[in-house]
């Protein structure tokens, strides 16, 4: 165990002031029925509404609680690298600050941390309060992701899960950027099981995530951990090619057969539409890899943490930090 702290709680926000004190009581309650020790750490990723102050206060009555304040909005997966690379817990559990994942399930994952797996992910059986956009989506890609990659990323998860501190520790040592968290946990390997769980409706507020972020998400996950893309636009390419080459060679027996052409105007715009979508498609999912490798040359950190609070106790008096 490392600094005698049992477990870690990780709760990104971004503009969650609807949410953080009712977050703040749910996983209190929970995480005071373990009777062992813990800290919940907040990551402010630069929201622009009462938020900050919110935690601040909490922090301010409550010595299991930090707060990290990026300087800017870094994203999701930036504020759970944080997290995790300032834990000090022998288990660290991520969870979304909007109890759409049920802090009580917590105990459920402590139960299978405690019979020996090292991660063990929430599985949402159930939906609820998503659209049937949300859903639908969220399903194709899952099973389009598992179809790309040679890694087992479980279908129908999201970052809520527990980990134990020596996958945390393999986590923090990947320096990639772009980070795709869900997929290199599965990428670190180690003991891992799941336990269900149905998906709430979110308590307060809107999404932080719109179609952009999604997108953008989406694409890590994809180019994070596999080359298809780029495989199958090179097969795509091949088959247009081999397409092309069998038209051209039956116009020119017809042509000299009977003297006419057999392809119409409007068919050979259709077919330059066609091929020039399907070239702009390539470089596009070329562009995707390009981009990331681009960041990764550029070598920026993940996030740029602007502050840290929290109380600590010495001398019988807390002070803030930071
Ligand atoms: N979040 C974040 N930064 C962002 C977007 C979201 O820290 O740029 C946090 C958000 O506050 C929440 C979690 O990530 O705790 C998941 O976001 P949300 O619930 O809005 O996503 P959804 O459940 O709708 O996919
Ligand atoms: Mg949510």
């Amino acid at each position: 165990m490392s600094n005698g702290t049992t477990y870690s709680i990780i709760v990104p926000l971004y503009n969650e002031e609807l949410v953080v004190n009712e977050s703040y009581r749910r996983l209190k309650a929970v995480m005071d029925s373990t009777k062992e020790t813990y800290e919940v750490i907040f990551i402010n990723d630069g929201s622009k509404d009462a938020t900050r102050k919110l935690a601040e206060d909490i922090c301010k009555n409550d010595e299991n609680i930090k707060l990290i304040n990026f300087s800017r909005n870094f994203g999701h997966q930036a504020a759970i690298t944080a997290g995790m690379e300032f834990s000090k817990g022998a288990a660290v559990i991520v969870i979304d600050a909007d109890l759409q994942d049920p802090p009580e399930t917590i105990l459920d994952m402590i139960a299978k941390w405690k019979e020996g797996f090292q991660v063990v992910y929430g599985k949402r059986s159930k939906r609820e309060g998503e659209t049937k956009f949300k859903k639908l989506t969220s399903s194709m890609y899952y099973r389009l992701l598992k179809s790309m990659t040679s890694i087992e990323i479980p279908v129908d998860t999201g970052d809520f899960r527990l980990i134990d501190r020596r996958v945390c520790d393999a986590l923090n040592a990947l320096p990639e950027k772009n980070r795709y968290v869900r997929g290199l946990v599965s990428w670190v390997g180690y003991k891992q099981t799941s336990v269900e769980f149905v998906r709430q409706e979110r308590y307060a507020g809107e999404t932080k995530y719109p179609l952009k972020k999604m997108l953008k998400l989406a694409f890590d996950g994809i180019t994070a951990f596999s080359f298809k893309p780029l495989v199958l636009s090179a097969y795509l390419g091949g088959s247009m090619l081999a397409v092309g080459f069998i038209s051209l060679i039956t116009v020119i027996i017809k042509n000299i057969v009977d003297g006419l052409s057999v392809l119409s105007l409007g068919v050979v715009l259709s077919a330059n539409l066609i091929m020039f979508g399907m070239i702009l498609c390539s470089l596009g999912i070329m562009g995707q890899y390009l981009g990331r490798i681009f960041d990764e040359s550029k070598d920026r950190p993940n996030y740029i943490i602007e502050s840290i609070s929290y109380y600590k106790t010495a001398d019988q008096k807390h002070e803030l930090i930071g």
